[in-house]
């Protein structure tokens, strides 16, 4: 037994991990290898496909819908069960994206999942509050502790102007709002830097556009809309706020429209 029970519709109830993919357990975290893609003796002869299981996960993200974790004992993991199955609470899914792991050059997607807390909380960020607010709920505190002097320094080099848009939120009492988005984000298995070169201010919009891929950032700085193939405009730069082309690449190919740049 090993997979992922759900439909796009609703999302995904459960998933079970047992060996036999590249899952990284951490206990409380999970990078999760969707389904499909091996053959009957478990090798990698495919791609695996944005459908079944792997698009209802997707589901499960867009819609903040919790997962059910069961581990079995074949898994590779000080967190699997000596023997048989064992279901292990309720997990969030935090962030997906897909890669060709160089083993074996097929698409695969994956995962991160975060355990909820006890009351059933997401763990997963909130939309954001607005600047200078301190954390009211501890649920709030992972997205507040990536705003680092790092992405606040990168904010206002650019005066909480988008980069992708040019807009600037102005909250009415003489401050404004903006979102610094890790290019490659943070945590495992990405590992990205909180490095100037690894962020983007970004408006709430574009920041949600970018994490899920929606628009990528092409050679030469172009914005492109990832549905249509599209150049919207280009990365508006600061002199003073170098933007790593390795990052960016990274985005393109683990984001990109969905099957990779
Ligand atoms: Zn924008």
């Amino acid at each position: 037994m090993r997979g992922i029970a759900g439909r796009t519709a609703e999302g995904a109830d459960a998933i079970v991990l047992s060996g036999g993919y590249d899952d990284i357990d951490r206990g409380d975290e999970i990078v999760y290898t969707g389904e499909g893609g091996l053959d009957g003796n478990g090798r990698n002869v495919g791609d695996q496909e944005l459908t079944g299981g792997n698009a209802a996960l997707v589901t499960s993200q867009l819609e903040g819908l919790p997962v059910r974790v069961i581990r079995g004992s074949e898994l590779q993991s000080a967190f699997a069960p000596s023997t048989g199955y064992r279901y292990d609470g309720l997990f969030y899914v935090e962030d997906h994206w897909h890669e060709r792991p160089p083993e074996h050059g097929f698409l695969r997607y994956r995962y991160r999942l975060v355990r909820a807390s006890d009351d059933g909380e997401m763990l997963v960020p909130p939309p954001p509050l607005p600047p200078d607010v301190p954390p009211r709920v501890p649920t709030t505190i992972q997205r507040l502790v990536r705003s680092t002097e790092v992405a606040k320094a990168v904010k206002a080099l650019h005066d909480h102007q988008c980069q992708v848009c040019g807009s600037r939120i102005e909250l009415g009492d003489g401050r404004s709002y903006s979102e610094a988005a890790h290019i490659r984000p943070l945590g495992v298995p990405h590992n990205g830097p909180d490095d100037p070169a690894n962020l983007l201010c970004l408006c709430p919009n574009d920041h949600v556009r970018f994490d899920y891929g929606a628009i990528f950032i092409a050679a030469g700085g172009v914005v492109v809309d990832a549905a249509s193939g599209v150049e919207i405009g280009h990365l508006r730069t600061n002199p003073d706020h170098h933007v790593g082309d390795e990052f960016l690449a990274y985005h393109r190919a683990h984001w990109a429209g969905g099957t990779g740049v």
